[in-house]
């Protein structure tokens, strides 16, 4: 057992520095989900590709059916250039795993190969490789294609490795624990003239003024102090030279929050704030706001389910004592099942561990063992594989 369990790890460790070597972008993953199909197939699951783009789904099922379990991992590169020189350097300038995909993707290769070794269960395994995590929404792409009408799921997991953790220690939390991260693009329009004679020009310079000092208070004024968010004013354009006032103003910013009723709230408030400046000014307001991904909440017995299987795979874990600030498009799944999203720990020991998004950021080997095995201990109480 222990033996196959190694061969296992070596094998998709293998795997892993092919990827890396071989990365590709958002939508773009051909060669990446060609691997994971015949992996997938050679391991003796029912494969179905092409879901929301690149996407692949693998099945598990042997025995009579039962609970059902989707486990998930995102195959996409990003487009930047890595800087780091490991042997299996990117063959690709400009397009780098940069934030650990390929690390993601080789344990969930790993894990449906070890749970299709194991005697057999009652229940069935989707096994979920999405498109297009970075910034893409490949999740949702899956989803409106079917997903969960087609591979119907219980709950479901997710695991992204992480460089503030020690190597194969497991961090979730019940609720919030990535923020939904929004945009907003704001044009006040006035109609340009004279600065000398501003009786006749809406002043648009103004009404941007007071726009970004009313933005500034709809977190203080309209959220509660109970309810994390943030709002930023980032981008101030317009004029050209003194004695002109301009007939454009831009604002742009963005709001993070935890909290879709929260973050309905602020937008809400953006465009009242805008309304009511818009009128007093005499401009024309135009807020364009764009939701990107939502937050990211776990189900409270998923992220107890995930730590409870930390523990029977004998790895360090404990409650995330507060969430990101960044986001992830593993939300759009947690919205349409419940499920849990985990941190697992990745730092070396004593070595540089760049943050993800680093250019000298590189996966590391030594958690695929601990990866796979979190996800073993997984479908043992989710499915009662093992
Ligand atoms: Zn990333
Ligand atoms: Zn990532």
């Amino acid at each position: 057992m222990y033996q196959r369990f190694a061969e296992i790890v070596d094998a998709v460790t293998a795997i892993r520095h092919d990827l890396h070597a071989h990365p590709e972008l958002a939508f773009a993953e051909h060669r990446t989900a060609g691997i994971v199909a015949e992996q997938l197939r050679a391991a003796g699951l029912t494969v179905t590709t092409g879901i929301g783009g690149t996407g692949v789904v693998g099945t598990l099922t042997h025995g009579r059916p039962g609970a059902t379990l989707g486990l998930r991992a995102d195959m996409d590169a990003l487009p930047f250039q890595e800087q780091g020189a490991p042997p299996y350097a990117s063959t690709r300038p400009g397009v780098f795993h940069g934030c650990g995909h390929d690390g993601h993707t080789a344990i969930l290769i790993g894990a449906a190969r070890h749970l299709a070794s194991l005697p057999p269960f009652d229940g069935t395994i989707h096994f979920l490789f999405q498109p297009a995590e970075e910034g893409q929404a490949g999740a949702r792409a899956m989803i409106e294609d079917g997903l969960f009408e087609r591979f119907p799921c219980d709950s479901v997991f997710a695991l992204h490795n992480w460089p503030d953790l020690p190597a194969g220690e497991i961090r979730t939390r019940a609720g919030p624990i990535m923020a939904a991260a929004d945009k907003f693009v704001i044009r006040v329009l006035g109609k340009g003239g004279h600065a000398a004679m501003p009786q006749g020009t809406p002043d648009a310079v103004l009404a941007a003024a007071q726009l970004v000092t009313q933005l500034n208070t709809i977190v203080a004024r309209r959220i509660a102090p109970t309810d994390p968010a943030v709002l930023s004013v980032t981008q101030v354009n317009g004029g050209d030279t003194h004695n002109v006032l301009p007939a454009e103003v831009t604002l742009v910013g963005t709001v993070r929050t935890f909290d879709v009723a929260v973050q309905a709230r602020i937008e809400a408030a953006i465009r009242s704030v805008a309304a009511g400046i818009g009128i007093a000014s005499d401009t024309r307001i135009e807020v364009d706001y764009i939701r990107t991904y939502p937050p990211t909440i776990n189900d409270a017995r998923s992220a107890s389910i995930a730590l409870e299987a930390a523990a029977a795979a004998g790895l360090a874990h404990g409650e995330a004592p507060d969430p990101a600030m960044t986001a992830e498009d593993f939300s759009f799944m947690l919205q349409a099942c419940p499920g849990a999203y985990v941190w697992l720990g990745q730092a070396r020991e004593g070595g540089e561990n760049p943050a993800l998004h680093h250019p000298r950021y590189d996966f590391n080997d030594a958690i695929i063992g601990p990866g796979i095995a979190w996800i073993a201990a997984l479908a043992a109480r989710v499915v009662g594989a093992r």
